[in-house]
Formats: C-alpha cells, sequence, structure tokens
C-alpha cells in the first residue's frame, strides 16, 4: 500500500487551468502544527478549477472594485488620526507588496502607517537594500525586530527536521508580530497585502471576509508547538527560558478581547497584482529585483529577502510535488501575463531546480551536514509523489499540457 504523507489526497489531480494540484496545502496557526498533523489542501471543483483559480474568475467577474474602493476610504476613515500618532500598521520586510500597501495606505489614502519588520533569518544583499529603500526612498517609520539568533537557528533546524519546514520560524513572525505590535502601540488597524485566497491557502468561503481570521494567529491551547515540538520539550532540549521563546509564542485570547484590533488586507479593496506590485514598489520606494534568477523558478523580484527562501520553497517541492516555478507561473496564468502552456513550458524547466546559492549558508545556520540534509530530505518524500528510478528521485505525477492550453 502506497504511504501517503501529511494527509494528502492520494490521487493527484492537477487544476486545469493553473499549475497547482491538489497537494497544496491550506495555511495554518503553525503554533499547532506537529510531524503528524493532517493538512487540509486546496479543492478542485468538478469544473477542473482549483479555489484560487475560482478566486481569479471572483475578482474579475463579481467584485466591483470602485465599490471596493469606496468601503476601503469608508474604513480608513474610521481608524485615521491627525493627532501625530500611528493609525495603522503595516508587517513586511521591504518586498515588493508590503511596499505597496505602506505606500498606498500613506501617500495615497493619508494614513499614518507605522512599518514592523520581523527580519528574516539570513537577510540577503537584496532584501537588505530594499528594506533600506523602503524606509529611505519611501520614506517610513520602521521598527525592525530581529530574534535571538541562538533561538531562531536551533527552531530552524527543528522545524526542518521534523516538519521539513525551516522557514516555520519566519512565519511566526510574519503572521503574529505586527499584531503583536498593535496591542503594545495600541494601534487599531493591521493591513496585510494580498489575501491568503489569491493562493488558494483559505478555504474560498474566507475571501467574503476583508479581515484575517483569529485563528491564524491566536491558540489559547496549554499545548504550543514551535518547530514541531512542545515549547516545554524545547526548553528542556535547549535550556531555553520563556523570555526566549517569548518572540515566537502565539497571541492568547485574553490579550485581544476587546481591543478592537482589526486586521485586514489592502488586497481585499484593491485589484492586486504581484507583477503590478513589482512595478509599483520600483517606481515609488526604489525596489530593486535581485541580480540573479531566482533558483527554482524564472523571474528574480519574489521572496527575495531570505537566504532560506531557495531552500523554503524547495522542501515544498519535496513534500507537495509543487515547486517554486509552479507557484509563480500560477500567478501568472491567472493574471493574464503568461498562457498556461507557456507556464508549464517554465515549470519543466525549473520547478525543483535545486537552490545552490544559499544551500551551504542554510547548512551552516542550521548546523548540520549535507548527508543529514539529504536524509531528512529521503524521509520528507511521500510515496504518493516520488519513486525512485535508476537510484534517482522522480516525480509521478507530471503535468502535462491539454489541447486548450
Ligand atoms: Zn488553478
Amino acid at each position: 500500500m502506497t504511504k501517503v504523507k501529511y494527509g494528502l489526497p492520494e490521487k493527484i489531480i492537477y487544476c486545469k487551468r493553473c499549475l497547482m494540484s491538489n497537494q497544496k496545502p491550506h495555511s495554518v496557526n503553525e503554533t499547532t502544527h506537529t510531524s503528524t498533523s493532517l493538512k487540509e489542501t486546496m479543492k478542485i471543483d468538478s469544473s477542473g478549477a482549483c479555489d484560487a483559480c475560482n478566486y481569479a474568475d471572483y475578482k474579475k467577474n463579481k467584485i466591483n472594485w470602485e465599490k471596493r474602493e469606496n468601503q476601503l476610504v469608508t474604513m480608513l476613515e474610521k481608524y485615521r488620526k491627525n493627532d501625530g500618532s500611528y493609525d495603522c500598521i503595516v508587517s513586511g520586510s521591504g518586498g515588493k507588496d508590503s511596499v505597496q500597501v505602506a505606500h498606498m495606505l500613506k501617500y495615497k489614502y493619508g494614513m499614518h502607517p507605522l512599518t514592523v519588520t520581523w527580519a528574516p533569518h539570513m537577510y540577503t544583499d537584496a532584501g537588505k537594500k530594499n528594506l533600506e529603500s523602503w524606509i529611505n526612498i519611501g520614506g517610513f517609520d520602521n521598527l525592525l525586530f530581529t530574534t535571538n539568533g541562538k533561538v531562531m537557528k536551533k527552531l530552524t533546524y527543528e522545524a526542518f527536521k521534523n516538519l521539513y519546514f525551516p522557514f516555520q520560524p519566519f512565519k511566526f513572525g510574519i503572521k503574529f508580530w505586527a499584531t503583536k505590535m498593535a496591542l503594545k502601540f495600541n494601534i487599531k488597524l493591521v493591513m496585510y497585502g494580498e489575501p491568503y485566497a489569491e493562493y488558494g491557502s483559505t478555504p474560498l468561503s474566507e475571501a467574503e471576509a476583508p479581515s484575517l481570521d483569529l485563528k491564524y494567529f491566536v491558540n489559547d491551547s496549554k499545548n504550543i508547538y514551535l518547530g514541531g515540538m512542545l515549547d516545554s520539550e524545547l526548553k528542556k532540549k535547549y535550556n531555553f527560558s520563556n523570555n526566549d521563546l517569548l518572540p515566537f509564542m502565539p497571541i492568547r485570547s485574553i490579550d485581544i478581547k476587546n481591543k478592537n484590533v482589526n486586521v485586514e488586507y489592502l488586497g481585499w479593496y484593491i485589484n492586486w497584482d504581484p507583477q503590478k506590485a513589482f512595478y509599483y514598489a520600483s517606481e515609488n520606494c526604489g525596489f530593486m529585483p535581485d541580480d540573479e534568477r531566482t533558483e527554482g523558478t524564472y523571474g528574480k523580484y519574489s521572496s527575495i529577502d531570505d537566504k532560506i527562501d531557495g531552500l523554503h520553497y524547495f522542501t515544498h517541492y519535496i513534500k507537495f510535488g509543487l515547486g517554486r516555478c509552479s507557484f509563480d507561473a500560477s500567478q501568472e496564468i491567472r493574471n493574464g501575463h503568461i498562457t498556461r502552456a507557456e507556464g508549464i513550458a517554465l515549470k519543466d524547466k525549473f520547478d525543483g531546480e535545486f537552490p545552490s546559492r544559499y544551500f551551504k549558508t542554510c547548512l551552516d545556520y542550521m548546523d548540520i551536514t549535507e548527508d543529514k540534509f539529504w536524509e531528512i530530505t529521503d524521509k520528507a518524500r511521500s510515496e504518493h509523489i516520488w519513486a525512485k528510478k535508476d537510484n534517482d528521485w522522480a516525480l509521478k505525477s507530471i503535468l502535462k499540457i491539454n489541447k486548450n492550453d
């Protein structure tokens, strides 16, 4: 019998319109994530379209964007302050999307954002420059928080070993930190860029609301998991104190109850397009793409801040059979920038390309050998996705071009 990992659907079904499959997992509250967690995954409907493609249709055909922008103006009016204080928080590392959110809020809609940054595991030169440009060319106050590197490294290692998810410690930051800062500074509005529904990372029904559900960053359980381990186990293993783990802990209901903090997506109110965000960020905040093509894909301006980004997408490819190029190309297919056939050709060329540029840096960061890396990697492969052919691993299910592409 085929051993299927992570609760993924055993039969792999590709979307007929983009390059995604029913293996794409939904986003979860990471403090509940264990090595035995079963994943909810993106749905493909009876016509063969995935949730993300259906959301793209919904954006195109059903949403009245003029009305949505009016709703935005009304909503912002409720929060705007003119007494010199901040009225909203924008979370970001200086990437194109957060840069556009902050810039539009401040210069188009007259808000007074405090931008907050949870530092990547290891900033790339491009990432650092873009953070500086955001502040210096865009013109923003920014609060950069960098976690205790000793703790972050161990957590990255545990997340890699237990969950095959070395990017998880950064996820704690981007999901929790902005709201924690909102609570701390008594700011009532937190704005993110594109809704999770844009990528099919939440059920389509959640696209009805402009706000992010509290379940993604609030967790009241006694059992908090970090890197797939109970926080008490982590403390014991590494002699960490409560204080060492504080930045990674979820928000508790009691901390946010009656505080009226609202966490929303600008991409719910305005028609979001990552390619346009790139042009916008370049024009208004001096955002620069990387000087090399990003490994695993054909572009050079998405998720380029962290030296671990490439490894993150590679782990996704191993676990779910979906690599970095599949994500980028699917998004561009939905936005009408390329055809599906072009997307498949790009996928054939780049998906799963090994992230060698910062590989050694990542091994050093997690303090593991290359052998250990491959041992953990091979253990993370699910039998319904991978088979060994002539001593090499190969994907079992390959996406083919169909006649309408
Ligand atoms: Zn699709």
